[in-house]
């Protein structure tokens, strides 16, 4: 059984989880979670690692269904090679939502950047298969003729050179939602000069 990796050009449907990124153990990528009997540590339980909360490192984790010719299906790509579609790392971004996330709906500003950015777009997704599950590039088939449940883990996400969307991040994008809800916030609790 021999593991080929196939160039998969796609286009985002939608964010299968509108998480992005995950507290991250630095042995081995393990999602890592707080601890019972001390919360201010986190402890991975896969190999034992574990750290205080303000040194957790978290690491993008994006999911989404996409489409290529009439198939549908879920990719999920881990780690720094989404650093350039966000323009940050995921642990600056996590810092950036928990510092500007009050009781509001900050976290969902941030979905919707994602959301914007990914969506009906095309990216080039480097997957990696066995030969014995053909998916639809290699002019395979689904059993059930519906590849929606089928789910790949790409190593790649290369957005391809012609759609000129260069400069254009998750974070830039973000940061301008920010900026325009914050003028909103302060344009509709401003009593105003006239009365
Ligand atoms: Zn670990």
């Amino acid at each position: 059984m021999s593991v080929r990796r196939a160039l998969v050009d796609c286009v985002v449907l939608s964010l299968h989880d509108a998480c992005v990124f995950y507290p991250c153990c630095k042995g081995c990528f393990s999602r890592i979670d707080v601890e019972e009997q001390d919360t201010t540590r986190f402890r991975c339980l896969k190999c034992g690692y574990s750290c205080l909360r303000e040194q957790v490192d978290y690491r993008y984790r994006l999911s989404l269904r996409v489409t290529r010719d009439r198939w549908i299906f879920g990719v999920t790509v881990f780690g720094a090679c989404l650093n350039q579609f966000f323009g940050i790392h995921a642990s600056g971004l996590q810092r950036l939502v928990e510092n500007l996330d009050g009781a509001s709906p900050r976290s969902t500003l941030l979905e919707k950047a994602v959301q914007d950015c990914f969506i009906g777009r095309h990216f080039i997704f480097g997957i990696k298969v066995t030969t014995t599950e053909s998916g639809p590039w290699f002019g395979g088939h689904v059993a059930n003729g519906s590849s929606s449940k089928v789910h790949y883990i790409a190593s790649q996400m290369i957005l391809p050179k012609a759609t000129g969307l260069e400069g254009c991040t998750v974070v830039s994008y973000y940061r301008l939602l920010l900026q325009k809800a914050a003028e909103y916030e302060l344009g509709s609790t401003d009593p105003g000069t006239t009365s």
